[in-house]
């Protein structure tokens, strides 16, 4: 059963762009799916819909088996990373982890505890009581991930999260960030332009296209054998 079935979705923006026609997803529980196309072909705006920040203009979006609100909406449970780390300045890196807990009604003591197991899986042992601005930005980055996961959500979306980042700091954070997922086989949308990016990362790439936004192809990719 897919946690996510998109059948013949549509976004128009006010503007007139039509920044995605027909796009059929299915997205399964533990799946790592890289999406990847230039600049325009509706990435974001995919996500931005998964996320449920913005609504399609046409077609379905359906959560098979994700539990509905009074409203009727599913209850999403997503964890986002973007490029730009929006970590709190004014608050410890173990407290930027905790909050989300917290705010889920986690108790404090239970938050840390869960928190710094998450810090430890991306490497960041001792920092907990650092700032922000002290961590390099690939440090930043693997808070905001531990932040993102610390909730067990159901569906991690990342948009380019690794961009801004040098060559050797990107390449080190992929390789965690796979054996992360390994470990933990959470479900991953990963936002890139980057086809080294998709095929080291990525178990499905769905390449898209643009004007308008659509998925052009996907590529199951093949794992060596051992
Ligand atoms: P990508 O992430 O692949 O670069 P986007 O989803 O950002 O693509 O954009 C797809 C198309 O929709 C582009 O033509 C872009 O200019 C347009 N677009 C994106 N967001 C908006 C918006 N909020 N309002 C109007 N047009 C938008
Ligand atoms: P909606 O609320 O229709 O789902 P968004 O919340 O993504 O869409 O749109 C936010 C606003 O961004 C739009 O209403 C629009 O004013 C503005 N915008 C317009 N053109 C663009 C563009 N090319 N890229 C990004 N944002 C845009």
């Amino acid at each position: 059963r897919p946690l996510v079935a998109l059948r013949g979705l549509a976004k128009r923006y006010a503007t007139g762009t039509l920044a995605l026609t027909g796009i059929d997803l299915d997205i399964l529980p533990g799946d790592f799916v890289a999406l990847l196309g230039p600049s325009g072909c509706g990435k974001s705006t995919l996500l931005r819909i998964l996320a449920g920040l913005s609504g399609p203009t046409g077609g379905t979006i359906d959560w098979p088996s994700a539990a509905h609100d009074a409203a009727g909406d599913p209850q999403r449970d997503i964890g986002f990373v973007f490029q730009e780390p929006t970590l709190m300045p004014w608050a410890t890196v173990m407290r930027n982890v905790t909050l989300p807990l917290e705010l889920a009604g986690v108790k404090r003591s239970e938050a840390e505890d869960r928190a710094a197991e998450w810090l430890a899986r991306v490497e960041l042992k001792g920092f907990e009581k650092a700032y922000p601005r002290a961590l390099s930005g690939g440090m930043r980055m693997r808070v905001s991930i531990a932040r993102a996961l610390v909730t067990r959500p159901r569906l991690l979306l990342m948009d380019e999260p690794f961009a801004a980042l040098d060559e050797i700091t990107r390449f080190r954070l992929n390789n965690d960030l796979l054996q992360l997922w390994e470990a933990e086989r959470f479900t991953v949308v990963f936002v890139t332009h980057s086809v080294f990016e998709s095929v080291f990362l990525a178990q499905r790439i769905v390449v898209m296209a643009p004007r308008p936004g659509r998925i052009a192809e996907e590529i199951a990719v093949t794992a060596p054998t051992p």
